[in-house]
């Protein structure tokens, strides 16, 4: 299966044809070859897809669900970085110390120098893209306070920011003529056996069940989190941790899997929109968090910063009022901006007003909200280089919130979103420059006939189990068994779950034609979300200390000993970990870090 460079590029931008379903049992595919394959459009994905066609490699991007509706469509509160529009003091070294204590000294440091700096650029480059920002009265992008920022550091289109950031990006994908495929969900991602190299990845048209295979001479996994594998998130149907899955399989490094973020701040009625997310501009714009008492209790657990405290440190507070039985009638807190009056709080956060309105039937400008932590961020993912974001295995990138190394225990609110763009386009210019150094690296196609196998394997399963209620199990053993307080006793319990699940697993049987088939790619997901729990439960399991997103009630102090990442990887067929050191900062950057007291 060698071939030459993209030669086998088809005209996606021909009318295609409306196609009918295929037989459940085909197993033939259509090839595809780029220089650059890229899995995901939300933000990492669409800026890496510009950089990589800017670059003059030949990009492809699949993603799967319909083009602008990645997770990232969702981000609301706003994008962090250092302008220094409204707090004029703020600068990248601010932003890098911010990042490298909240989060707990665990990320990269490398990783935040980059990210503090370009972080900036990143901005500005968005606007010159059309983002409308919200200014200040002089003109210049606005900038709103998040907690554990030292200063006013978020750039926001109200409380719509994640849709503008994909608005602007789509765009600027869909005016340079970037090919890309939505509705595809690439399942496996194969080697060249002789290099090593990422070399493909097969894929499902969910629009006809039709298999694709793509050949690449360089892969961008920017496939986002896995939020889904918790029963209470804020997250979109479509986080259930693929691109760890996959990256995982084809041999690459995980890291940190045991830091979940959970946003202290989620909806909790009706059940239906239970864990969707109250922003956090609710408290950055002056929202005030009280318990049954009525008391404001963040004056007990960061009178500093008080409802805008590190998220780790809120989540875990809430979480303590409403074990001690202060919680409110519905089993979390309150949280109240109706202070700031009906026009401030339409203007700054109509999402939030039309949210609750329409979900709640609450009018938040008059009454209080009622809010419990969710979970909302993946700090782990895959281990990725620094400078280039190339994870362990050669060819194969990974950037955005499927990649690890930036946030450590705790990430701050924004920075994901400036995360997106810095290392999407550091993946996409690494990608095409090494695209165009290498020949196409070669699948080999018993490889390729074994994964359709393991593809196609629901629909011939003599079981019967159903991959939505498997989905369902998982998602409630970890919000079981792997919550905002861990302990030894309750991991082991999620692991023999885990294991009990797995075996379940194997009857895992899909119904129905193979076009837009959700009970077959649910299937498919399934196996990913045991291997990813799996993992975040080892992971935990082994830090004994609580550092923060990772709290555990038989280690509650943090212990300089646990300095370290956890590196989770497939050897032999088995999940083994390691520990790494985590690299300390050059003298210059060292002396940038203020502790916060
Ligand atoms: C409600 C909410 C509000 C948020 N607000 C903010 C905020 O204000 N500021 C901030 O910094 N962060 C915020 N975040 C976090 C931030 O939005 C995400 O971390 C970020 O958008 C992730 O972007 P991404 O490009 O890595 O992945 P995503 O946007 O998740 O995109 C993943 C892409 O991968 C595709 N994909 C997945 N699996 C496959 C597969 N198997 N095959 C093919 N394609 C696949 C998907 O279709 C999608 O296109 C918020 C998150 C939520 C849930």
């Amino acid at each position: 299966m060698n071939g030459s460079m993209a030669s086998g590029v088809l005209d996606l931008w021909a009318p295609q044809q409306e196609k009918e379903s295929v037989e459940v049992n085909d197993r033939s595919y259509d090839e595809r070859v780029c220089d650059v394959l890229i899995i995901g459009a939300g933000g990492a994905g669409l800026r890496a897809a510009i950089e990589s066609h800017d670059r003059g490699a030949k990009t492809l991007v699949v993603c799967k669900s319909l083009l602008g509706k990645a997770h990232t469509v969702m981000a609301e509160g706003g994008i962090a970085a250092a302008l220094g529009n409204v707090d004029p003091k703020d600068s990248w070294e601010v932003h890098f110390s911010d990042t490298i204590v909240e989060g707990q000294h665990l990320s990269n440091w490398r990783i935040v120098e980059i990210f503090a700096k370009e972080a900036i650029e990143r901005v500005y480059e968005l606007e010159r893209y059309g983002a409308v920002f919200d200014r200040t009265p002089a003109g210049k992008i606005s900038q709103r306070p998040f907690g554990a920022h030292t200063y006013r550091r978020l750039c926001n289109i109200g409380d719509r920011t994640g849709l503008e950031l994909i608005r602007t990006l789509q765009d600027q994908v869909v005016a340079r003529g970037v090919p890309f495929m939505d509705e595809v969900m690439t399942t496996c991602l194969f080697r060249d056996p002789k290099t090593g190299r990422a070399a493909g990845a097969l894929g499902i048209d969910i629009k006809t069940g039709k298999l694709l295979l793509f050949r690449a001479r360089a892969i961008i996994i920017a496939t986002g989190g896995s939020g889904r594998v918790y029963q209470v998130t804020s997250n979109s149907y479509e986080s259930t941790g693929d691109g760890i899955g996959m990256a995982y399989r084809a041999g690459a490094e995980l890291m940190d899997m045991e830091m979940i973020q959970f946003h202290p701040t989620g909806m909790i009625y009706p059940p239906g929109v239970r864990g969707m997310l109250v922003t956090e501009a609710v408290r950055g714009e002056g929202g005030i968090l009280t318990n049954s008492e009525g008391e404001r209790f963040m004056s007990k657990y960061d009178p500093k910063r008080m409802e805008l405290s590190a998220r780790d440190v809120v989540a875990r507070s809430i979480y303590t009022e409403i074990m001690a039985g202060r919680g409110s009638k519905g089993g979390g807190v309150y949280l109240d901006i109706s202070h700031k009056g009906a026009d401030h709080i339409k203007k700054k956060l109509p999402s939030m007003y039309d949210q609750f309105l329409a979900f709640a039937d609450i009018d938040i400008t008059k009454d209080k909200m009622e809010v419990a932590p969710t979970v909302h961020y993946q700090m782990g993912g895959i281990r990725v280089d620094p400078e280039t974001a190339e994870s362990s295995v050669k060819g194969l990138y990974a950037a955005g919130e499927v990649a690890s190394g930036l946030h450590g225990a705790n990430r701050l609110g924004g920075n994901s979103l400036s995360d997106i763009l810095v290392f999407g386009k550091r993946a996409g210019d690494a990608a095409a420059k090494s695209a165009t150094a290498v020949d196409l690296p070669s699948v080999d196609s018993k490889e390729v006939e074994k994964e359709i196998s393991r593809v196609l394997s629901p629909f011939s399963s003599t079981g019967s189990a159903n991959p939505f209620h498997i989905k369902e199990e998982i998602a409630s053993n970890m919000w079981a068994h792997v919550g905002i307080v861990r302990n030894a006793v309750d991991l082991e319990a999620g692991l023999v779950e885990i294991e009990r699940l797995r075996k379940d697993a194997k009857g895992l049987k899909a119904v129905g034609p193979r076009a837009y088939n959700q009970s077959w790619t649910d299937s498919l997901q399934v196996l990913d979300m045991l291997l990813i729990c799996e993992a975040m439960i080892r992971s935990a399991l082994e830090r004994k200390e609580s550092r923060g997103a990772h709290t555990r009630s038989d280690f509650p102090a943090k212990d300089p000993k646990w300095l370290v990442n956890i590196i989770t990887v497939q050897e032999d067929g088995k999940m083994v970990r390691r520990t790494v050191p985590v690299s300390t900062p050059p003298q210059e950057l060292q002396r940038l870090i203020k502790e916060d007291d």
